[in-house]
Order: structure tokens, then sequence, then C-alpha cells
């Protein structure tokens, strides 16, 4: 058994890695078309925690994910919930039925489905952009905070606070496990969150460059190609969201230059534009979400040769942490 705050290449045993029952602090984000069952089990199979995203999934959809997820792993995962989901009632009734054992909810107010989900047993885990909901989390009962900077891809902070004023802000504001999230693809990156105060991170962008992500091959390639500023925030009006630039986005910042208003960006916005790009891989007319480190993923690889790279890479750092 490990020390307390310790850690070897078997794992590290701090209070994120006992509270989630993982052997590596390193988490999977849920994301919408991209971390269906196949992803979360080999995450969690490599000693992560894997993440079933259920905000593109109709309820029926997420029971088969959840089904089989637990049929290719023993191992503890979770699943993310987006609180504005349309039908999350029947989410719930599944994830409480089928006895998942971790929920991350995000989207919305942590008050609202932590209490119900921990009469259940389930550890609930909170995603937030400020200091401010970090500590309405506390408040809230949550076992754990993901604290998420503006770096990240999909839905983001109105805030616009960076993840390396987030981290800090967060840890001051908050006692209970705080997992970083935001521009983290690496182990080196990892240990500078860990030094900051976080005791495990949230890794996205790079887990779609794997072939066990469901999202689109072209997706993934456009995101191996994606170079420094080919990503943006916009449709601030309506939910700020950063996704790869493309003819869809230039045409909503046309529209945001010549001050349209709200109801002409959400028809120019339409329906199902993510699942347009990131699944059925329409590269320029799709919302393409993705993290602004996608600069520098250059390679699609397994899931677990990720965890093992992160691991191993923060390891090294953690040893000689100035050594290039
Ligand atoms: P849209 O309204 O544009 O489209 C809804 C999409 O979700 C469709 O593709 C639809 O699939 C699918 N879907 C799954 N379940 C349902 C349901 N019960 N009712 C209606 N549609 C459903 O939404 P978005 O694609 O922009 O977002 C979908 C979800 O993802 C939301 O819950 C949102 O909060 C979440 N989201 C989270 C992000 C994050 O970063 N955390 C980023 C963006 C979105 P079909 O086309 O097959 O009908």
């Amino acid at each position: 058994m490990l020390q307390e705050g310790k850690f070897t290449a078997d794992g590290f045993n701090n209070r994120v890695t006992q509270l989630l029952g993982i052997r590596y602090p390193i988490i999977q984000a849920g994301m919408i078309w991209a971390s269906g069952w196949r992803l979360a089990a080999a995450v969690s199979n490599a000693g992560g925690l894997g993440i079933i995203g259920a905000g593109s999934m109709y309820p029926a959809v997420l029971l088969e994910h959840i089904r089989k997820c637990k049929q290719a792993t023993d191992k503890p995962f979770a699943v993310n919930l987006p609180l504005l989901y349309p039908d999350i009632e029947e989410h719930i009734a599944h994830i409480i039925a089928e006895k998942v054992p971790i929920v991350f909810t995000s989207a919305g107010n942590p008050k609202t489905w932590t209490a119900r989900l921990k009469a259940q047993g389930i550890t609930v885990v909170h995603v937030v952009s400020s200091a401010k909901f970090a500590k309405k989390c506390e408040d809230a009962g949550v076992d754990a905070v993901v604290a998420e900077g503006f770096e990240a891809g999909g839905h983001n902070g109105r805030e616009e606070t960076t993840t390396l004023c987030l981290i800090p802000a967060v840890r001051q504001a908050i006692s209970i496990p705080l997992i970083a999230a935001g521009g983290i693809a690496t182990g080196r990156a990892m240990y500078a969150m860990m030094a900051m105060g976080a005791e495990g991170v949230q890794i996205g962008s790079r887990f779609v460059c794997t072939p066990e992500a469901s999202s689109h091959h072209a997706f993934k390639e456009a995101v191996v190609a994606a170079n420094e500023g080919d990503t943006v925030v916009t449709l601030k009006k309506l939910t700020p969201v950063r996704m790869i630039k493309n003819q869809f986005y230039q045409k909503v910042e046309e529209a945001e230059n010549s001050g349209a208003p709200v109801a002409v960006l959400e028809q120019l916005l339409g329906r199902a534009r993510a699942k347009h790009g990131m699944f059925e891989g329409e590269l320029q007319e799709g919302e393409l979400e993705i993290g602004q480190v996608s600069s520098i993923i250059k390679k699609i690889i397994p899931a677990a040769d990720v965890v093992k790279e992160v691991w191993t890479e923060f390891m090294n750092t953690a040893e000689a942490p100035f050594r290039y």
C-alpha cells in the first residue's frame, strides 16, 4: 500500500485516487460525440477514470453505453451529465438503476441533483469555471470539483479565466479535492497543475485523438492538424463554446460583427451542428469543439498509451522538473 501523497510507476495515493478508486489521478473528460463506452472503458482499464459523455445521447443510448462499459471494464467509470440536458430525469434513472458509481455533473446548479445522487451512494463531482462556483459546489455537498479554464474545448466559462489563474484561486476557495482541466495534454502540464494545488487532472482533447473515441476520423485528423490560433471561443451571446475556426465559425463571426440579435444567431446555429461536425465529419459547416491545446497534439494513439505517456512524463518531471 502506497503512503498517502506518494507515487510510483504503479500509481498515486491521494484524495482523488482514493475517492474515485483509480490508480492514476488522470480523468478523461466527458465529451459529447467523443466519449462513449469504448473510450471510457479503455481509460478505466488503463488505470485512469473513463467518463461516458451523456450530453449527446438519448436515454436509451446512454443505457446501452453504460451496460457495454460495465462489460468492458471491472474498474470504476463515470457518466458526465450536463444539467441542462432535456431528458435528465431519464438519464438519472438509468444511472441509478445501473449502479454507475460516479457522476460528473456540469453546466448547471450543483444543488439540484447532488443530494439525490449521493443518497444512492453515487460519488458526485461537479465541473466549474470559477472559484465562486467551486465554493457553491462545496456548500452543495459535492465530493470533488473539476475547475476548467478558458483553454478548454466545448462549453466555456463566461469569466474567461485561464487554467493558470483558476487553479490557485479555486484551491484557496475550497478544501475538498480539486481536479484541474483546460489545456492539459502532457505529464509536464499535469505536474504544473499538481504543483499549484490540484490533486488530479481532467484531459479532453488528447483523448479525442485516440482510436477509441467515437468521433469521426476526419474530426480527429482536424484536431491533429490544428495549429496555434486555430481554435476560438465564439457564440458568446448564446453559450460560449471553443471550437476550430471553419466556415461555420466565419458566418458566426460575420453575424456577430454586424450586431445580429440572439434570435438570428440561434437560427444560424440551428440544430445538431456539433453532431454534424464531430460525429459525422462535416468539417466546414459543423461545430468542431476542441481545446486550445490541440495545437501540440500531433498523433492519434490508443487511450491506454495516452494514460501511460502522461503518467511516465509526470513521474520523470517530478524527478527532474527543470531538465528538458
Ligand atoms: P442541439 O440542440 O443542437 O442538438 C441536440 C443534439 O443532441 C442532437 O444531435 C441530438 O441527436 C442529440 N440528443 C441527445 N439526446 C437528446 C434529447 N433528449 N433531445 C434532443 N436531442 C438529443 O444541441 P448540441 O449538440 O449543441 O448539444 C447537445 C448536448 O450537449 C446538450 O445537452 C449540451 O448541454 C451538451 N453540450 C455540452 C458541451 C460541453 O462542453 N460540456 C458542449 C456542447 C454541448 P440527433 O441529432 O440524433 O437527434
